[in-house]
């Protein structure tokens, strides 16, 4: 578990010098440590190394280790595909959920969150990228869903999430990642929201996110190293 924690010091010095490089505060760019597929042993060798947010994609999984590891007082982020016979675990559980993409989840996640627990802060998932196979909606109904989840009572939307196709083109991973901000502004140009989170960059563009915005990147092999398939057995 002690390359966690060289890991985790690479990525926060990747993040400061992307910050240095775009004139950022590095204070604006959090990183959630994405655990998916990993043992709770590994999230507490990262939370031991001071990281406190982290990301899942598996229900089930993500329900496992957040009892295992309940003595930490976690923040956990939901950022996988949801279906509507998984809402109510995410809605009980989770602070954040990045991967609203459809009115009727969100509508599941408001309804389902309990009157005791804060709001649970939400981002849309747009498909900047236009691939039939990604997950996220169309840029161009982003901001109707903007304006109709920003309603619900239980939710607090607090910004856009994308994931662009894999490309080794810098330039590529800049306009994408410039895409996504971009509706940020009309979002709030058009619907008067004020959107303080872009959830983008991962282990391999994160430093194109910063450069175009990004407030959090997503962060999962930097830090854990390549993930076993979802399913197989990980040693504990
Ligand atoms: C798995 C995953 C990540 C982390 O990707 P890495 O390339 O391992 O850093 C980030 N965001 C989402 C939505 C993911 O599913």
């Amino acid at each position: 578990m002690t390359s966690i924690s060289a890991n985790l010091q690479d990525v926060r010095k990747r993040i400061a010098a992307a910050c240095a490089a775009a004139s950022r505060d590095p204070a604006g760019v959090r990183l959630l440590a994405v655990s998916k597929t990993w043992p709770a042993a590994a999230v507490r060798a990262a939370a031991d190394c001071g990281q406190r947010e982290f990301g899942e994609s598996y229900v089930q999984e993500a329900v496992a280790k957040m009892t295992t590891l309940a003595d930490l007082g976690l923040e956990w982020h939901f950022i996988g595909p949801l279906q509507s016979n998984k809402t109510r675990a995410v809605a009980e559980r989770f602070a954040w959920v990045h991967s609203i993409e459809r009115y009727k989840i969100a509508e599941r996640l408001s309804a389902q969150r309990p009157a005791a627990m804060p709001p649970l802060q939400v981002c849309l998932q747009v498909n900047v990228s236009g691939e039939a196979s990604k997950s996220g909606c169309a840029p161009e109904q982003a901001l109707d869903l903007a304006r109709r989840v920003g309603e619900l009572p239980r939710l607090a939307l607090r910004g856009l999430m994308a994931i662009p196709e894999p490309t080794a083109d810098a330039a590529l991973q800049r306009r994408r990642f410039a895409e996504l901000r971009g509706l940020r502004d009309r979002i709030a140009a058009d619907c008067g929201i004020h959107l303080d989170t872009l959830s983008m960059g991962m282990s391999d563009d994160l430093e194109a996110a910063i450069a175009e915005g990004a407030s959090l990147v997503r962060v999962g092999t930097a830090i854990f190293g390549t993930r076993p398939a979802h399913g197989e057995p990980v040693a504990q």
